[in-house]
Order: C-alpha cells, then structure tokens, then sequence
C-alpha cells in the first residue's frame, strides 16, 4: 500500500525542498520572485540550479528540459543531459543558472501563426518560478514561458500569466476601496475536472479512425448505451481500478492533488478530479494529469481516449472548469459572514456577471474545437450559448437587486441586504443544474462547456482579463468617493451592473430547444460551429480588451486565431482522409464482398433446390446492394468536396466549408455505412463494433 504523506510530492522541488536545500537568503529571493513577482538576480539563479540540479541527480534524473506549452496546447519538452565530458575521459554533471533561466529549443515547427518569420525561428523559453520543477521519466522539467526574440508570446502560459497580473491589479483597488490593503497575494484558482474513456488496446489497434483522430468516424449504436445509468459512480473493474491506483501515486509523486475518481455516465467513461490550485498550476497540473492518463494506460492493456467525442451516440467528455478568486487565504466569491464581506461578494459577483456577458462570444471561442463541436448542444453538454446559473438562493438575492426589493421580502429569509448578511450558500445538490455553461456553486463558477481535450489557459486567460475589465470599471467608478459615500455607490453599482447584464442569467434548463429561441431573444450569442465561433477572436472588441490589460497584443490576438482556425481545418482534413481511406480499405470491399456471399449462397440453394423461396435472402440483398450503391455515392460526393475544399486558400472560407459542407457529408456517410454495419455479420465486419469497444473485457 501506498505511503502517501511520504510520497507526496517527492518529485517536485516545492516550497519545502527549497527551503531545505537552498542558502537562507537566496530561498528569501526566490520567494519573492514567487511570491511578489520579484526579478530574479542571476547570481541567484545559478545557486537555484545548482540545488536543483543536485536533488534531481539524487531522484534519478540524467536530464532536464525546459517543459513549455506551444500554441498546439499539449506540453512539449526537449531533454537535455547534464552530462559534460572533462578532457580525462570521465563526465561531470552540469546545469547552470543560465540553463535554468533560459532555453533556444530549434522550435521552428511549433505553430506561430506566422509571428514568427523563418530568418528567426528560433523562439526562446523562460523560467516560470510560479510552476515547479518536477522530476518525470529522469528528466527535471522546468516549467517555462516560450517567446519569440521579439517579445511576443508563442505559447499558452504566458498571456494567462499576464491575465493572472491582470486580475490581481484591479482586484487589489476594489480591495483597498474596501479597506483591505493587506490582503494578501490576489490570485485565481482552477481546478479541472477531468473525464476520459479506456478502451482496450486490441480494439484500438484495429480502428483506423481511433488511432487517427481519436474518435470514431463510423459505428453503429451499441445494443446497449447508458440508458441503465449503471456505469455512472458503479464499482470500478479491478483493471480500471489497478490503473487509477497507479495514476494517483504518480500524480501525488508529482505534487498533483489528485483527489476525486470515479466511474463516468458513459460506458468506458471515467473522471479525474484534483484539489483546485492557483490556476498556472491548476493548469500545469491538468497537462500532467493527462499526460500520465495516456501514458499509463499501456500498462495495463488499455488505451486511454481524451478527445471530446469518441462515439456518437454516448456522452462525451467534458473538463469542467472550477474558478474562484482569493486575496491570501480569503476567497473573494466567498459571500462570507458580515455585511462588508457580503458587499464585496456581491461587487465581485456582478464584475463575473458582468464579464460573462460581456465577454460570452470570447469564452465560447475559447473551448471552440473540432471535437468539442461534437459535444456543445448534444444534450449531454451545456449548449453553444453561454448563460450563468446562480442557484435558487443566489440567484433570488440578485432577482431582489435587480428589482430593487429588499431580500427579505422577496423570499421571506429575514434579511435586510447590506444590513445584515448573506446566506452561506451551500451548494445544493439536489440542483446543481448541469445544463448550465457557466454555474455558481457555493463558492466558486463551475465553466462546464471546455472538452477533455483542451488546455485550459485560453479560457482562464479571457475569464481572468474580462473580469480584471469589470473591476477596473467599478475601481475607477468609485475611487476618490469617501467611505461614508462608498457603501451606498457601490450597492447602486452592484444593482445597475446586475440591471444591465441579467439577460446572461438563465436557471432553467439550458438543453430544450426553448431555451435557444428564447436566448436568440435575449440577444445572446449562439455559435454552433468552431467555425462560427473563432471569428470573434479578432473582433476589434476583444483586441481592444486583450490590448488594454497587456495580455496579448494585436498580432498576438491575430496569430493565435489563425493557428486554432488551421488547427481545425487540419483534423477535419485529416478526418475526411481517413474516412475516405476506411471507406475504400475496408468499407466498401467488406460490404461488397459480404453480399456476394449472399449472393453465393441463394445461387447455391437455387442450384440444390430449384423451386426453393429465398425471397428473404434476396430482400436483404437487396437491402445491401442498395446501402452499398448509397455509400458508394455519398462517398464519391464527400470526396469531391473534400477535393475542392483542401484547394481553398482563405482559412476561414475553407473552416466554413469545412464544418457548413464537409462535415455534414460525413456525417450523411456515415449514417448509410452504421446501417449497413448491422446488415452485416461481425466476422464480415472489418474493424470491431460499438458493443465490442464500449462493453470490452
Ligand atoms: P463537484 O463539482 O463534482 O460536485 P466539487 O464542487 O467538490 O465537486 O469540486 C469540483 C472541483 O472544484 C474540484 O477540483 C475542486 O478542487 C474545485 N474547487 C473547489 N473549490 C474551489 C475554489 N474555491 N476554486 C476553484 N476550484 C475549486
Ligand atoms: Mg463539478
């Protein structure tokens, strides 16, 4: 059995490791720089590296690499050995401050979106002191921001880090007009909840589409789905359950706060939860987590899935964002228990209402993917649209603001608003309502729409700069107001502001199809296609937000959609491909070669019995060969779409076409082929079925 306190943490040279193995005065520098966002001396960095280097040599590392996050989103890393030869024959173990500090991996293949031009591909990383460094696979891996040489961002952490500045600056004026100068770092938290499928290998292995997409391109419903409800929280099969043992000793070795584990809606399904952390980590961790989700499975026979739909007809997976924000060890979404904390909540609240609202079109953007596409508005996933779910008591508080009625009439809780204080909301659970994007629960916003599959600084990033925007407005609204002034303006701002943006509040359920007319009334954004939502990226709106509080510049903001627009087009390309190639491998011989088996077989029935009936074999014949001739045209039509669409120019035109023309010519494919797949025997079948895949042993 695992000693977790003694594990914990192990491989990461945390707060405690340093204060072991580093000089007094150069653990006080480095935590200032942690802490305060301190520049760091060189000098400093160098006796950093050398402790550094000396625990990880003792944990088994040979190498390091700076561990950074390109705007692909997953993690990469170049390792590097310690190793230096002496003229003797024999090798020291080297790493100075320098390599620690900075690093030139050859990154010209990473995507840019074109900021980068080729005469100076080499982009640079740089030591992210707020993250650890952590020992994996004998390598120290240093956490690192990843720039071009002329300053511009190239990676996912350091404009979320520029958000986290963000936030902090305005948050702290609120929190001085409230009398709390000293109240500690401001920082926001996340907490990601991850969900993931396993499958077996041997069934991986025979599916193309898997193997190239991550998702199944064709397959017809299983016999059974999760109707039964009986994966959901069920007892976890003794492999499934060696294999998060093990996931979690690793994460804690890591000092990832793996904390929740449980069995998913869908069959195969399962979700990981962590302690939330300052959202750098949060996120550095989330990487972590998936990584070792993927590499483990291996072991164990099994493939682990983390694309956001990998069979229709299931649930799929989502990564629910929990974020809050904290001045030192109080949380400012918190409504606390005396009526100044109770203001302040309330102004903190209105800046999220007020920055979701604004800022709906940006957020959607950011969890906009080909895969998620499959999942937004499919009734197992908050729709397209966002709206904010506040609970029955929140939200009656907010409903008796915006009217201008006292709390206590409204729902008959003696309670005078601002006089007295605040429920402590609980989160209820009998309705957490999981329809809803973007949910408040208890004391913190749950974001429910990202997918497995994506990295979470990009909606971090917006949430962190729209509400730094809503509390500079507030700050600026209120400074220079005397204290007996301020109380009353800032109740008439919190009211106002709710006034202004109650149309983003939605408790009912956001899965009908009433609520998209109604929403479509209320003027909220409604984009159903990765296409329709990335355009809003370099709307002049969110470069001059994105401009304002220095978190990207323009080419920034310009670069980073071109690189998720070619993202897109790229897998659907790849999609199309691969289903062409399925279809003429092994769909179309399979399905051909199946009916002149039936064919054989009513000849050779016919031969030994003339005046024998086989209208029954005939009628499923028939059946088949007109499936086929189906397919056959489908495939043809979606080929010569495909055809025209890889020879558009314009990365948007050809998004458009892509998600408006090609994808449901795909989808139209597939459907004639799933129906031909139940026509068809299992030994005649080329690739395993639903039933095999999601019910493996
Ligand atoms: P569930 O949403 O499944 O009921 P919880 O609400 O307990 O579960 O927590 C879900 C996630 O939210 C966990 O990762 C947890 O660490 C995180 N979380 C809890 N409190 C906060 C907070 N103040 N800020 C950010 N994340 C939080
Ligand atoms: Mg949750």
């Amino acid at each position: 059995m695992t000693n977790v306190p003694e594990i914990y943490g192990s491989l990461v040279f945390n707060e405690s490791t340093m204060r072991e193995r580093l000089p007094k005065a150069t653990y006080k520098q480095l935590m200032d720089t942690i802490k305060e966002g301190a520049p760091l001396a060189p000098e400093v960095a160098n006796v950093v590296a050398h402790a550094m280097k000396e625990w990880a040599i003792e944990k088994g590392a040979t190498h390091y690499t700076h561990w950074f996050q390109p705007l692909s989103g997953i993690t990469s890393e170049k390792h590097d050995a310690f190793v230096d030869p002496t003229s003797d024959g024999h090798a020291i173990m080297t790493f100075s401050g320098k390599e620690l500090i900075q690093g030139e991996p050859d990154a010209s293949s990473f995507p840019s979106g074109g900021l980068r031009a080729t005469f100076e591909a080499r982009g640079y990383t740089a030591w992210d002191p707020t993250s650890f460094a952590f020992i994996k696979d004998d390598v120290l891996c240093i956490p690192t921001a990843f720039c071009s040489y002329t300053g511009e961002a190239l990676d996912k952490k350091t404009p979320l880090l520029r958000s986290m500045k963000a936030i902090e600056t305005q948050a702290r004026r609120v929190l001085e007009l409230f009398g709390e100068e000293d109240a500690g770092r401001v920082v926001t938290n996340v907490g990601a909840e991850q969900e993931y499928f396993l499958i077996s290998e041997k069934d991986y292995e025979r599916r193309m589409d898997l193997m190239l997409t991550g998702r199944t391109l064709f397959g017809y419903s299983p016999c059974k789905g999760q109707e039964l409800e009986e994966h959901y929280f069920g007892a976890i099969r003794p492999t499934v359950s060696a294999y998060m043992k093990e996931l979690d000793d690793e994460l804690w070795k890591l000092g990832v706060p793996a904390k929740t584990k449980h069995n998913e809606v869908a069959p195969a399904q399962h979700e990981l939860a962590p302690i939330y952390s300052e959202a750098n980590r949060g996120i550095d961790e989330n990487l972590l987590t998936m990584e070792k989700m993927r590499l483990l499975a291996s072991r164990y026979g099994l493939v682990c899935l983390q694309h956001e739909k990998p069979f229709e007809g299931v649930n799929g997976s989502g990564k629910h964002n929990n974020w809050s924000i904290s001045a030192g060890a109080k949380n400012l979404l918190d409504p606390g228990e005396h009526p100044m904390d109770n203001l302040r909540f309330l102004v903190f609240l209105a800046g999220v209402v007020q920055a979701v609202d604004d800022y709906q079109e940006l957020l959607r953007m950011t969890v906009a993917s080909a895969g998620n596409d499959h999942r937004l508005g499919a009734n197992e996933a908050p729709p397209a649209i966002i709206s904010m779910f506040l609970g029955d008591e929140l939200g009656a508080v907010v409903n008796a603001l915006i009217e201008g009625r006292d709390y206590s009439e409204a729902d008959r809780v003696s309670m005078d608003l601002g006089v007295s204080v605040l429920p402590n909301f609980q989160k209820d659970n009998t309705d957490r309502n999981r329809t809803s994007p973007f949910a408040f629960t208890g004391n913190k916003f749950e974001f429910r729409m990202p997918g497995s599959a994506v990295n979470l600084s990009d909606a971090n990033m917006v949430l962190n700069t729209a509400m730094a925007k809503s509390l500079k407005e507030f700050a600026d609204a209120l400074e220079g107001k005397t204290s007996d002034e301020f109380v009353e303006a800032a109740w008439d701002y919190v009211k106002q502001t709710l006034r202004d943006h109650e149309r983003i509040i939605f408790n009912g359920n956001g899965y009908s199809a009433e609520w998209e007319e109604e929403a479509a009334r209320r003027g909220l954004a409604n984009h159903k296609t990765t296409a329709d939502a990335l355009p809003c990226f370099v709307a002049p709106k969110s470069i001059e937000l994105f401009e304002e509080f220095g978190v990207l510049s323009e080419s920034e903001v310009r670069s980073r959609y071109e690189v998720k627009l070619e993202k897109y087009n790229k897998l659907i390309n790849i999609e199309a491909r691969v289903m062409r190639r399925m279809m003429r491998r092994l769909y179309l011989p399979a399905i051909s070669a199946y009916a002149a088996k039936v064919a054989d077989h009513i000849t050779s029935v016919k031969t030994a019995m003339p005046t024998a009936n086989t209208s029954a074999q005939e009628a499923q014949l028939a059946r088949i060969m007109d499936g086929l001739n189906d397919a056959q045209e489908k495939f043809d039509a979606l080929a010569a779409k495909h055809k025209e669409i890889v020879k558009i120019d314009d990365a948007q035109t050809a998004a458009n076409a892509n998600a408006h023309e090609l994808l449901p010519l795909m989808e139209s494919l597939r459907e004639t082929v799933d129906n031909l797949e139940i026509l068809v025997p299992d030994s005649d079948w080329p690739v395993p079925s639903y039933n095999e895949i999601l019910f493996y042993a």
